[in-house]
């Protein structure tokens, strides 16, 4: 049997997050964002975060990310213990090891796609990176976008305005991507093309971890954990994953690196 793209690299843990709780003090009340949550995600996974509003899943998300500190409990990633660690080491963490994508994009508007892309190489804190610009346009055609370059975001659709900042989120090689509700502000057709994408690139080896509230998303996981409460309620893989690739040809759609922008 011939797989394309395989991962490299043997499995292994990217997160471990043991007994981690957060307490928002509101007034006299303690609110538990999360409440003793247990996470493992090994390299290779791609896990869909799911819950009602209110159940943790930014939290959590805030938490893994480094944007935010635990009350309690431990949390290392790629094998660097994150609690207990100050503002900049915490940013470099980010810069290193994370790449985020967001609901609403988070693009810099009046900025072309590959500037877009090419921003957090040049805000780089350890100057890692060389030929910024190629980077930029190599992580574009990876995401189908190699022709779309000097687009500004106005003069690209939904689904390709976020495929710029899954791109803006590859480029610095992450460990691990971390995406929060990345279809909330798309259609369906276009969230199918994102979770297309997301497939793709989890089958070249990246880890996902994306946060939805729709089962349709999360049903192209390969494994899902709900909360509730800021606990977790289930942790399951999921049966019968779907292919967001075949969906769309099912659609009958055209290749998405083709599709022409709304004017
Ligand atoms: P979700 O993303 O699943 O909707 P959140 O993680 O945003 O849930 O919120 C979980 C709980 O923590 C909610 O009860 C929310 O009101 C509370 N919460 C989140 N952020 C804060 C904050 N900065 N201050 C106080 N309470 C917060
Ligand atoms: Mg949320």
């Amino acid at each position: 049997m011939t797989t394309a793209a395989a991962p490299a690299e043997a499995p292994r843990p990217v997160i471990q997050v043991v007994g981690v709780t957060k307490i928002y003090q509101m007034g006299t009340n303690k609110v538990f964002a999360l409440h003793g949550v247990d996470l493992t995600v090994t390299s290779g996974e791609l896990i869909a975060i799911m819950g009602s509003s209110g159940s943790g899943k930014s939290t959590l998300m805030n938490v893994l990310g480094c944007l935010d500190v635990p009350t309690e409990g431990k949390y290392t990633l790629d094998g660097v213990r994150v609690d207990g660690l100050g503002r900049n080491a915490l940013a470099d963490l980010r810069n290193q090891k994370l790449g985020f994508v967001f609901q609403g994009f988070n693009l810099l508007a009046r900025t072309s796609a590959i500037e877009n892309v090419e921003l957090p190489l040049l805000y780089d804190r350890q100057n890692r990176w060389k030929d910024t610009r190629k980077l930029a346009a190599d992580a574009l055609t990876r995401v189908g976008l190699g022709d779309r370059l000097d687009h500004q975001p106005s003069e690209l659709s939904g689904g390709q305005q976020q495929r710029v900042a899954i791109a803006r989120a590859l480029v610095t090689q992450p460990t691990i991507l971390l995406a929060d509700e990345p279809t909330g502000n798309l259609d369906s057709h276009m969230t199918i093309e994102v979770m297309a994408l997301f497939q793709e690139l989890n089958e070249q080896g990246i880890t996902l971890l994306i946060v939805t509230h729709e089962q349709d998303v999360a049903n192209y996981a390969k494994r899902i954990v709900e909360m509730r409460d800021g606990r977790i309620l289930h942790d399951h893989p999921v049966e019968g994953k779907r292919r967001a690739a075949e969906d769309l040809l099912a659609l009958g759609t055209a290749d998405p690196a083709v599709e022409t922008v709304a004017a």
